[in-house]
């Protein structure tokens, strides 16, 4: 007995040893700071004027409606005719091609052996919710300037960038900035629809054999209250999620439900939802929200920092925590969700055929056909059929580099307006235009330079969404930063 017990103290001694020697030896792999890079400065710019401007964008209804045929298609023609003479100095010194309405802009750089850099910022918009017009505090398109911020659908998401990019680019040009390496800007049209856009540009970068060393776009931002650290840390998204939609069909005799059969379309259908539900993707600390949990624990210290540093004992432990959360859970899988069930059209009228749509977000270790085949396994016993919807699967992208020297630029021209901001990799759950650049770029980041709490998050694509004057200045300030230290 006696001695088993010194054993076993043996062994848990030399496991805090273990424990203690890992975690103070512990820094993230795989994730860079910023502190290689030299940042250049950027121009100076009017916050102010900015912000008229990002009100007069926002008053243009490029709304990117469900049923295309509502969209007001002359509101795209008058937001590109509005950047052209509100940023004529950036428009002296690009080429500008307008393709459908998806804007390509190329300012030339001195040095043709230099990779270039793509900037991007949809110009599209999702509509206001019907019924909910009133609950904001200034109207969603008068883009009004209070409060210290400028209100309305798309402040942020994406008018904000667009904008920002401009005032940075008008700026650099009216001080006579001349970028070595070429810089694009692809402004999509109906990134909120499916971003055809964007991978229209795409497209006509690849015939011009363009590789650029980094692609930034909207998809990531400063959390001020990031969950570990409970302080502000750059959220940078290295990857999205890819998206597919099933259709499981249970077919079935139809006839009068006062008379029903033994077997019912309605009620396979059902077993075979509830199937595929249960079949969960395992959930798995892999890819970016690994390094994502790493830098943070890394940061936080503590017994946080202990977990992350010897995750070969406390994997299950921080998997078990973030799965949770139904927002940190997505990070950790594949997730499956039957959004729309269809029976018959009348409630004593047996269905002919029941069908079920089930959406998922695809991780970047999955694909689609993954996802079909563990459906389909699911309901290997139920008389259902499984199959892709029309809409085309889209696989999840590749993983961008934590340690590139685009990703250390983007940290330090993030840093050096916030200073010692972290910054952290991230797996994107949502669809970006930026997506559609991976071949034509080493590697694509999802950022924009401002701050928000978790709570103000839902405000985009939401109710009440403005750009305060403190994130516009942060936003104009990095992307200045950005472009000149990468091109300059
Ligand atoms: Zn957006």
């Amino acid at each position: 007995m006696k001695k088993w017990v010194l054993a076993f103290g043996g062994v848990i001694l030399a496991m805090g040893g273990t424990l203690a020697a890992r975690t103070a030896m512990f820094t993230p792999e795989a994730v860079a700071d910023g502190s290689a890079v030299k940042v250049g400065v950027a121009p100076s710019f009017d916050v102010q004027q900015a912000a008229q401007h990002l009100g007069e964008a926002v008053r243009f209804q490029t709304v990117s409606n469900q049923d295309p045929a509502q969209n007001k298609v002359e509101e795209w023609d008058k937001l590109h005719a509005w950047l052209v003479s509100t940023y004529p100095k950036a428009h002296a010194v690009m080429r500008r091609e307008v393709l459908g309405k998806t804007l390509i802009y190329t300012w030339p750089g001195s040095d043709p052996a230099a990779q270039p850099i793509i900037v991007m910022a949809h110009q599209d918009v999702v509509p206001v919710t019907p019924g909910t017009e009133q609950d904001w505090k200034h109207q969603p398109f008068a883009g009004e300037i209070a409060e210290g911020a400028v209100w309305g659908r798309g402040s942020i998401d994406d008018k904000g960038s667009l904008v920002a990019l401009f005032e940075a680019l008008e700026a650099m040009a009216g001080q006579g900035f001349k970028p070595k390496r070429t810089i694009y800007l692809v402004s999509g049209h109906d990134e909120e629809v499916g971003g055809s856009g964007a991978e229209a540009a795409a497209k006509v970068l690849a015939t011009r054999k363009v590789k650029a060393l980094f692609t930034i776009d909207e998809g990531g931002l400063i959390t001020t209250d990031t969950p570990m650290i409970n302080g502000p840390a750059m959220m940078i998204g290295v990857a999205e999620k890819g998206y597919v939609t099933l259709r499981v069909t249970a077919p079935a005799e139809g006839g009068h439900s006062s008379a029903p059969p033994k077997e019912l379309g309605s009620v396979n259908l059902a077993k075979a939802v509830v199937a595929i539900h249960q079949n969960q993707f395992p959930l798995e600390l892999r890819g970016p929200t690994a390094q994502m949990v790493e830098v943070l624990a890394g940061k936080a210290g503590g017994i946080n920092k202990l977990a992350a540093a010897n995750r070969w004992l406390f994997g299950p432990m921080i998997v078990g925590k973030m799965a949770e959360a139904p927002a940190s859970a997505a990070l950790l899988h594949t997730t499956i969700a039957p959004t729309m069930l269809e029976g018959s059209p009348k409630e004593n009228v047996l269905p002919q055929s029941a069908n079920a749509l089930i959406n998922y977000r695809i991780a970047p270790w999955d694909s689609s056909a993954k996802v079909l085949e563990r459906a389909r396994a699911s309901v290997a016993a139920l008389p259902v059929k499984v199959d892709f919807t029309e809409r085309p699967p889209r696989e999840p992208t590749p993983v961008s580099s934590a340690t590139s020297l685009g990703w250390q630029m983007i940290v330090a021209s993030a840093q050096a307006g916030h200073q010692g901001l972290i910054a952290s990799p991230y797996l994107v759950v949502a669809g970006t235009d930026s997506r559609s650049m991976a071949p034509v770029s080493d590697d694509v980041y999802r950022f924009q330079a401002i701050s928000l709490a978790t709570t103000e998050i839902k405000m985009i694509h939401g109710t009440n969404e403005h750009m305060t004057l403190t994130n516009l200045e942060s936003l104009i300030g990095f992307y200045a930063r950005l472009m000149v230290t990468a091109a300059g």
